[in-house]
């Protein structure tokens, strides 16, 4: 076996036995304080679901992310790109519902997206650093180095993950040129509008919910600033996360 080969596997190795061993101990770790003022920015997104139940149907978010980012529209379930779509509400928090939670919130589907995980057990798996964490936190990719291995499809306990099995531009109705399409084997995932967050925007799912007259549903800010907008509403509203009981610490917090 030659010499990169075995690097491969035994990096490969090490990530999985850290997945595997490392779970008990990320599900105790304890939380640290959410606001670091002397930090830079910790961007994290608020949803408001007593808001967005209201406008039932509506798909202005999950239509604008894919446009920007050119997602590709498959037909096929199975080869089907997803950035941020809506679930059930018992699928999205599972063991957050009980036989007296109100009707109107069960029968409710939910903006789901990648969580930008604190602790995301994605980039423990990845054998090629193609997903990282940057000091922003936003958990993003790398397309270049990505092997499509699939390992951080797996890894990912929320679906946040979607392979390319085929080239997807044929599936692209009007390309943005701006941003780059993917090939045939790489996976992809919401990257929380890095290259617009960058430049001082909002990402591009919060604009079209506000424009689409939906002021305060979606809410994307900084978490070490305690003055910012998702600091307010998380100090002032209670709010839950997606699976909780993994350790993983998403940054996707839900006003339910
Ligand atoms: Fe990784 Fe999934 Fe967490 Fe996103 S939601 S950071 S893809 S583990």
């Amino acid at each position: 076996m030659d010499k990169a080969r075995r690097g491969f596997l035994k990096l490969t190795g090490t990530s999985l036995l850290g997945l595997g061993l490392g779970g008990a101990a990320i599900a105790s770790a304890p939380h640290k304080p959410e606001h670091d003022p002397d930090a830079g920015p910790r961007w994290a997104m608020v949803i408001d679901t007593r808001k967005c139940r209201k406008k039932d149907g509506c798909s202005a978010c999950m239509d604008a992310c894919h446009d920007v980012h050119n997602v590709p529209d498959i037909p096929d379930e199975n080869h089907a790109v997803k950035w941020i779509w809506k679930e059930p509400y018992p699928n999205a928090f599972p063991n957050q519902v009980h036989p007296y939670t109100e009707e109107s919130v069960m029968g409710q589907s939910v903006p789901v997206l990648c969580n930008h995980c604190d602790r995301p057990p994605c980039v423990r798996v990845c054998p090629t650093q193609a997903t990282f964490k940057a000091e922003d936190g936003i958990v993003t990719m790398d397309m270049h180095r990505c092997i499509g291995c699939r390992y951080c499809v797996a890894a990912c306990p929320y679906g946040s993950r979607s392979f390319n099995w085929k080239d997807p531009r044929p599936y692209i109705d009007k390309v943005n040129a701006a941003y780059p399409t993917r090939t045939k084997g790489v996976v992809e995932k919401c990257n929380f509008c890095k290259e617009l967050v960058a430049k001082g925007k909002r990402p591009a799912c919060v604009d079209a919910c506000t424009a689409d007259g939906n002021e305060g549903v979606l809410i994307f800010g900084d978490l070490n600033d305690p003055e910012s907008n998702v600091s307010e509403a998380l100090r002032t509203a209670n709010t839950i996360r997606r699976k909780p009981n993994l350790g993983t610490a998403p940054h996707i917090f839900y006003i339910v």
